[in-house]
């Protein structure tokens, strides 16, 4: 259904189960149109990434300042750092009538079902979390008492599924990519509500 607006996407889930890899299969596939909202975050840039690209990296400082503005539409503390979505770009893209895909972990992804009820919230879920610790491991970016935080932490989300409207299973990811195009799609040919 065309609508002025654009569709806010809101993928998340458990670290570790693959959503920074779903997310940029996605966005290189020319399929779907959308914008991806670049987060926010204090934590240290891993290599080969680049600011405001993969993420804007930001001091604590620069993050709580923006916080205090009321520049966030989301933000969580996660494994010790804040991660968070800047407003304005999302809500220029939208108001311009572009999808905007965010791809943010639970506690964030709660705030903006609050905020945005008409999002559409997609829950990607590890085939099981043996191989979701695998995951983590493999990335090798992490020493092992951030591993077993991000696999309790991992647990805890698992359990919030209930609270999204789709759940897609990782399992391969071009088929979890394939799942959610099938879904953007469906959301497009949805009746409006009155
Ligand atoms: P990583 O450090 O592995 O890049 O990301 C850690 C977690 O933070 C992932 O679950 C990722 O989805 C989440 N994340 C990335 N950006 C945001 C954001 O803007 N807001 C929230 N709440 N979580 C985010």
């Amino acid at each position: 259904m065309s609508s002025e607006k654009g569709m806010l996407i809101v993928l998340s889930g458990p670290s570790g189960v693959g959503k920074g890899t779903v997310r940029k299969a996605i966005l290189e596939d020319s399929a779907i149109q959308f914008k991806y909202s670049v987060s926010m975050t204090t934590r240290q840039k891993r290599m080969g990434e680049q600011d405001g690209v993969d993420y804007f990296f930001r001091t604590k400082e620069q993050f709580e300042t923006e916080i205090a503005q009321g520049g966030m539409l989301e933000y969580a503390k996660y494994v010790d750092n804040y991660y968070g979505t800047p407003l304005r770009y999302v809500q220029q893209t939208l108001d311009a009538g572009t999808d905007v895909f965010l791809e943010i972990e639970v506690n964030g992804a709660m705030q903006v079902r609050q905020k945005m009820p008409d999002g559409v919230f997609i829950f990607l879920t590890p085939p099981d979390l043996a191989s979701l610790r695998d995951r983590i491991i493999n990335r090798g970016s992490e020493d092992q008492s951030t591993i077993d935080k991000r696999m309790d932490k991992a647990r805890q989300e698992i359990k919030m599924m209930s609270n999204y409207d789709y759940a897609v299973v990782n399992d391969q990811v071009s088929n979890a990519v394939q799942r959610i195009e099938q879904i953007v799609r469906s959301e497009h040919l949805r009746v409006p509500r009155v």
